[in-house]
């Protein structure tokens, strides 16, 4: 029977790194640590996100700063407060919470946060300073998985690595990362053939599909490290991950639950990239 990986514990402790970190800035450079959230329209699932945000916020010292901005708000509007938010020395970090609605450029938006301020590391250029090993900040939900592998104590190096998915913001950064840390990777996507052969064979995988119980137990290699990035909402309201629990844990050396696994990591994550910010740009201004 698998491990479980306490993604709740993990993510106090980064946290209560973050707020002693936090804590001490303010008392030796009088700096308060500030994250700007940005939110357009109604999406339930945006809202819950960004208050669990601002909550993380109190949690560790920062001041957070809530934009709730109209369902109808411009794309001209919304580049206008990015270019307040870039200018206020108050905001260490930015983030707009997405999707944004369909009329609003996405990238526009996320190219015109300031490169020092992008805490979700979506900016093209944090992206590419991934690529090459040289980041000030990582992406939060990748980042929080190298976190969890890393509190099993298995070591990445030599492994065989197997991700599912190939998204901008969870697959492709999450496969850099663990390149970075010398496992051998496999990236799998909705086009990928007989994907059980490959999944068979990882020592790591991580499962970031966006599809309930996805990854069944027979699909998993005996003692593996089995990593849950899914959050899909089901009928009856519960939340559930791409990973079948019950028949994956009887395979697993150590698996992460959802909800408690990844979710709480993005968020402590998305802190330390804050707190990380606030730093730089106090050196900065020295
Ligand atoms: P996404 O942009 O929809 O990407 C899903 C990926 O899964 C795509 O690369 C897609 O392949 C692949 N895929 C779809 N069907 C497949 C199949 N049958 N076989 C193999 N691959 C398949 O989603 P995302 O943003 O990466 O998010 C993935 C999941 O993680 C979602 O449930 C999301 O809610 C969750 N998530 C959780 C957190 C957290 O903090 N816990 C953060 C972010 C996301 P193609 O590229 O070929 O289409």
């Amino acid at each position: 029977m698998a491990i479980l990986i306490n993604g709740k514990e993990v993510s106090a402790e980064v946290k209560a790194g973050v707020a002693a970190e936090a804590a001490k800035l303010k008392e030796e450079k009088g700096l308060k640590v500030g994250l700007a959230v940005v939110i357009v329209g109604n999406n339930p699932a945006s809202r819950v996100y960004v208050n669990s945000k601002k909550k993380a916020c109190e949690e560790v010292g920062f001041q957070s700063f809530e934009y709730a901005l109209d369902e109808n708000t411009t794309q001209e509007q919304l580049l206008d407060l990015v270019d307040v938010l870039n200018r206020d020395s108050r905001v260490n970090g930015i983030l707009v919470q997405l999707p944004l609605p369909k009329h609003i450029d996405e990238n526009a938006i996320i190219n015109a946060i300031c490169v020092d301020k992008d805490v979700d590391a979506f900016h093209p250029k944090n992206v590419g300073r991934i690529m090459i090993g040289d980041y000030a900040f990582l992406p939060c939900t990748p980042a929080g998985v190298m976190e969890l592998i890393a509190h099993t104590g298995v070591e990445v190096s030599g492994k065989n690595c197997v991700v599912i998915g190939r998204s901008n913001i969870v697959g492709k950064p999450m496969a850099m990362l663990l390149l970075h840390k010398s496992g051998t990777v496999t990236i799998c996507h909705s086009k990928t053939q007989n994907i059980a052969d490959i999944t068979r064979n990882a020592d790591i995988l991580v499962v970031a599909v966006g599809k309930p119980n996805f990854v069944t137990g027979d699909m998993i290699k005996e003692g593996a490290v089995v990593i849950d990035v899914g959050m899909n909402r089901l009928e009856n309201g519960k939340l559930c991950g791409d990973v079948e629990f019950a028949s994956a844990e009887k395979k697993a050396g150590y698996i992460t639950p959802v909800p408690g696994g990844v979710g709480p990591m993005t968020i402590a994550m998305l802190m330390k990239n804050t707190l990380t910010a606030a730093k730089q740009q106090s050196r900065v201004k020295k």
